[in-house]
């Protein structure tokens, strides 16, 4: 059986999570990223970071479609709200059955790792997905050990991109001062 399966949702969190501890072979599975061409920036950021710390990666498809249904109706909700529930859930879900299927003892995300997420309803939403999925959610708070601040200087030293919005379009329209459900 293969240890720990790792959902990393950015570059700057995977560092935060590995100096605080976390390993496991890193799965990037975030539909939520918009535009691809952010996708793609913010995923070969975290090759980078997961080449330094030595950490197997697992290909893993990019299907904004899926967020993109799975959030609908939810698009004016503020960040942190019902919108962000779902978009955990449908990414860790994921991760979930990615453990189960490929034989992972257990998996956990990095997105504790961010100041401005809910850890407890992010390791909620993981508990649950683990228990209907049958495998072992591993929750954490990335952000709370000694070595986060060793970890902000890290990513400022060896120059890792640091977005500016959450990741969906939706967060990228309120940073930009427009309205966030306009079509
Ligand atoms: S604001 Fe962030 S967590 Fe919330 S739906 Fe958008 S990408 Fe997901």
């Amino acid at each position: 059986m293969k240890c720990h399966l790792l959902h990393v949702c950015c570059a700057p969190d995977l560092v935060i999570a590995y100096l605080a501890g976390a390993r496991g072979d890193v799965y990037f599975y975030n539909p939520n990223i918009h535009p691809k061409e952010e996708y793609e920036k913010r995923k070969l950021e975290v090759l980078k970071v997961a080449q330094l710390f030595n950490l197997d990666v697992i290909e893993v498809e990019y299907d904004p479609q899926r967020f993109f249904g799975a959030v609908q109706g939810l698009e004016a909700e503020a960040e942190g709200g019902k919108r962000c529930e779902v978009c955990f859930e449908l990414r860790l879900r994921k991760a979930a059955l990615a453990a189960k299927e490929l034989g992972y003892a257990s998996f956990s995300t990095t997105l504790t790792a961010s100041p401005k997420k809910d850890f407890t309803l992010i390791n909620n939403v993981g508990q649950k997905v683990a228990s209907q999925v049958g495998v072992i959610y591993l929750p954490n708070v990335y952000r709370k050990g000694p070595t986060y601040n060793d970890a902000q200087r890290l990513v400022k030293m060896l120059g890792i991109y640091r977005q500016n919005y959450c990741g969906c379009v939706f967060s990228r329209r309120v940073r930009s001062g427009e309205d966030p459900s306009e079509r």
